[in-house]
């Protein structure tokens, strides 16, 4: 693993990735029309609506958690963080799709407090998949 400075993670790139891990979830179950007619039954859901995480119901907000605002969130804050520079983030964004990302080099610059919560998103997040500690994401849909 590269030498890092702890405090980049208060730069802006890192403070908006937490921040959108943070209000990817509301509190409370999700009472979407499709969760109210099927009595909040998800077992026929691709992705869930509702999730325990840390001992509170929250819900997933779709509209704020695409796959689209997922990687640029990331990537922004990744290239902040670990100071890439142009060669290098070239690279990385040039590999984005053909490299698994570590998860725990992303939690370098993920508040603890929001870990579990990024853990639960990530793999209802379409085309995106956790394995072990390796986040693999899609190119395609
Ligand atoms: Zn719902």
């Amino acid at each position: 693993m590269i030498e890092f400075d702890k405090t980049r993670i208060s730069l802006k790139p890192s403070q908006n990735w937490n921040e959108w891990i943070k209000n990817a979830f509301q509190f409370g179950r999700c009472e979407c029309i499709r969760c109210r007619e099927s009595d909040y039954d998800e077992s026929a859901y691709r992705y869930k609506h509702t999730f325990e995480i840390d001992g509170e119901i929250l819900s997933r907000r779709f509209a704020t958690t695409p796959k689209e605002d997922f990687e640029s969130n990331l990537k922004k804050a990744w290239i902040s963080f670990y100071r890439l520079d142009n060669s290098k983030e070239e690279i990385f964004i040039k590999h984005f799709y053909d490299t698994s990302h570590s998860l725990l080099e992303i939690y370098e610059f993920t508040l603890p407090e929001l870990k579990n919560k990024l853990v639960a998103l990530i793999p209802e997040i379409r085309s995106v998949e956790l394995s072990g500690n390796l986040v693999e994401i899609s190119r395609n849909y």
